[in-house]
């Protein structure tokens, strides 16, 4: 018999259940339990941003419900198609701050790595959902051009990690790359743009968990959940576990026509959010990305919106309503 000495090297759980994930129109039916006829599914749409929907995230959506606001999020439509000369590929003006491949700079104090441009979820009104990410990811052999660009800026106390979504890295290559980051004296805070915490609960790992406490920047993350129900029983678990990091926890959502466009909701999501220890942080009007006309919600409806929730919440529960404009020096803050 022979006995195995050599350590097994083990894909961790949620890596296996992101190779899992629904990527066509036959398995999103089969699970919704719904025909595909029923659906406003658009095979060109899916050719220009491929579906892609953990499984964990798709049992979250109602069955046979085609206007389920979670489907909605996910679902390659025909509405992609229709092109509206506001709605552009690059609308908030990424690839005209790019210093060097990885790195986004474009405001004070503050610069953002592109770490991958991988997700576990295809959310189809993503600002990027058109960026050149195989130009423009900072590929580990070209972290070490994006930390010599940070490195020279002794201006940015604090480094964005972004994405695609930068928990799609593994644990060791997280760790090589903030211990790089640490060494930046300058740098002050580690910030990370997730939205893993709500779509694949399971990536949050002791391992991932004990790199937030190790590091000497002050973690924030900012996730981004747009609908009460992404924040499922696990979700909140993995969030009070990033909590108890000392991490500060804040959400971002984008207000999306058919997904979140209600006061109630909007209220909903707040108080849920705060049940989970996060605090919601902005809503931003919808960056007008080619392709994502459909979930435009218009300026006065989204101040409307925006005032029903301030008369139904404390102010620490009501996130800022802001709109990201090419070429400011910060988001702006959406005001009548
Ligand atoms: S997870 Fe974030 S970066 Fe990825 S597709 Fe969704 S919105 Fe875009």
């Amino acid at each position: 018999m022979i006995h195995r000495t050599e350590p097994v090297c083990q894909t961790p759980q949620w890596q296996q259940s992101l190779a899992k994930a629904i990527t066509s129109l036959e398995g999103l039916c089969q699970h919704l339990q719904i025909a595909p006829s029923e659906l406003p599914f658009s095979w060109e749409a899916g050719q220009q941003f491929p579906m892609r929907v953990p499984v964990n995230y798709a049992d979250l959506i109602e069955k046979n419900n085609p206007s389920d606001p979670l489907l909605l999020q996910i679902l390659p439509s025909f509405q992609e198609l229709n092109h509206d000369p506001a709605f552009q590929i690059d609308p908030v003006g990424d690839l005209s701050h790019h210093p060097v491949p990885g790195v986004i700079h474009k405001y004070n104090g503050r610069a953002l790595i592109i770490t991958t441009g991988a997700c576990a979820i295809h959310c189809r009104y993503c600002f990027r959902r058109h960026f050149p990410y195989a130009e423009s990811v900072a590929k580990r052999q070209q972290w070490l051009e994006s930390l010599t660009y940070l490195q020279g800026h002794q201006e940015v106390n604090e480094v964005i990690l972004s994405g695609g979504d930068p928990l799609s890295l593994s644990d060791q290559a997280l760790q090589k790359l903030l211990s790089d980051l640490a060494e930046i004296g300058h740098l002050k805070r580690l910030r990370i743009h997730t939205r893993m915490p709500s779509v694949l609960p399971e990536r949050i790992t002791p391992e991932f968990l004990a790199l937030l406490t190790g590091s000497r920047l002050s973690p924030v993350m900012v996730v981004h959940i747009n609908h009460p129900r992404e924040l499922s029983e696990s979700a909140r678990q993995a969030l009070k576990a990033i909590k108890q990091t000392g991490t500060l926890l804040l959400n971002q959502s984008v207000l999306l026509r058919g997904v979140n466009d209600r006061s109630d909701t909007l209220v909903e999501l707040s108080e849920a959010l705060f049940q989970s220890d996060v605090l919601p942080y902005y809503l931003h009007l919808l960056d007008r990305v080619q392709g994502a006309a459909h979930f435009d919600v218009s300026r006065a409806r989204a101040l409307d919106l925006h005032t029903q929730v301030l008369a139904n919440l404390p102010g620490f529960l009501v996130p800022r309503l802001v709109m990201e404009q090419k070429g400011a020096a910060s988001k702006l803050a959406v005001i009548r």
